[in-house]
């Protein structure tokens, strides 16, 4: 029987539990057996009850439930080989040789890299003399198959990725919150949402929510953005509007990277505007919570696409991660969708704004 492992890494996001659940019950429904590994690489690296055989009943209830019941986590050994050897003798030893990840793109870099490695750690463990010949000889190719689970929508080549529109969600109800006592005392906020390279939670979140202002790590305001908010925000309270909201990514800067700041904002629109002005930071709460509708529906989706792709995967073909684009759900080149994420990072670092907006509009 073939035996699948799937593991939960990096930065959790709703969605990730239901993304198990749905890895699990396909692989088991496929045939084969079930494998968690749990709290992310971490796991991996230490082994023995940290990958567990997983029933259909293990992960009863798990569609609903937010964060990931796995765990997750940052795992520095992993970045090194010596970790990576000891992450493919624990597999070895479970008899594993296909693992599903779901993460962002740095724990899906790891896991190309562990793939492109797995020869070389195979014949490491034979002559270091931790595994015979026999044990390593039916396993000399790994499959890694990627899902996308984050908060930021931050990986090109998909629409969307596990996590994002619970986030949203969660953005716009406390939003909404923020709106009725702002408006009831003719207050200012200043809302500081999540996303480092990322602007899509707070782009979103202006255009559903109507806010009068909104700082993206990709597309800078102009150089004097301060002037320009402020009129901006003025114009709307002459129209009659009685709450302002400004919307600040926390990778927030100017068009020449120094850092836009919630405090920066909310002085100019105290002392310039002469608004009642006062600073929320949704914080963790942005992460927590029940995955929305959309979520559950994702994460189940394409957890069954994942075990699919990992039963058609040959050694010919490159590391799949799986996506959604224009509602299909399909499988992506690994790697492309890891460079192409990675080149929106390096365009904002070289400030090459309109580079980094095309970016992230590309497929
Ligand atoms: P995310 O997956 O949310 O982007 P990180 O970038 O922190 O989060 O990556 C999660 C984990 O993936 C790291 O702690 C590390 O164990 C592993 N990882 C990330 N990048 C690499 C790499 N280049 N090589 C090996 N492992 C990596």
């Amino acid at each position: 029987k073939k035996r699948i492992a799937v593991m939960t890494s990096g930065g959790d996001s709703p969605g990730m539990s239901g993304t198990v659940r749905a890895v699990v019950r396909q692989t088991i429904a496929s045939g084969c057996m079930a494998f968690a590994v749990y709290e992310g690489y971490d796991g991996l690296v230490k082994g023995g009850d940290m990958i567990k055989e997983m029933g259909w009943e293990d992960v009863r209830g798990w569609l609903s439930e937010g964060g990931t019941l796995i765990g997750t986590a940052r795992c520095a050994e992993f970045r090194e080989r010596p970790g990576r050897l000891q992450a493919a003798n624990n597999m070895i030893e479970k008899g594993i040789d296909a693992l599903v990840i779901c993460g962002g793109d740095g724990s899906l870099t790891g896991a190309d890299k562990f793939r492109d490695e797995w020869p070389s750690l195979m014949e490491e463990l034979v002559t270091k003399g931790l595994r015979s010949k026999e044990d390593v000889a039916p396993h000399m190719h790994l499959n890694i198959v990627g899902l996308v689970g984050s908060i930021d929508n931050d990986l090109s080549s998909t629409d969307a990725t596990i996590g994002c529109y619970s986030s949203l969600t969660r953005i716009c109800q406390s939003i909404d919150y923020i709106d009725a006592t702002a408006f009831s005392h003719q207050r200012a906020f200043v809302v500081e949402v999540m996303g480092r390279h990322c602007g899509w939670l707070a782009l979103m979140a202006g255009v559903s929510c109507g806010a009068d202002f909104i700082f993206l790590p990709e597309n800078p305001p102009t150089e004097n953005w301060e002037e320009e908010m402020c009129t901006i925000v003025r114009r709307h309270r002459d129209m009659g509007k009685r709450k302002t909201i400004v919307i600040v990514a926390e990778g927030a800067h100017d068009r020449k990277l120094n850092h836009i700041n919630p405090k920066m904002v909310k002085d100019l629109l105290s002392n310039k505007v002469g608004l009642d002005t006062r600073i929320t930071t949704l914080g963790h709460v942005q992460r927590g919570g029940p995955p929305c509708a959309y979520d559950r529906m994702l994460s189940t989706l394409q957890g069954v696409e994942a075990v699919k792709a990992v039963l058609e995967a040959t050694p010919e073909t490159p590391s799949p991660v799986i996506c959604i684009v224009e509602n299909k759900i399909v499988r992506k080149d690994l790697i492309k969708a890891i460079q192409m994420t990675q080149q929106v990072a390096k365009d904002i670092e070289a400030c090459d704004f309109d580079a980094a907006m095309k970016g992230r509009d590309a497929e």
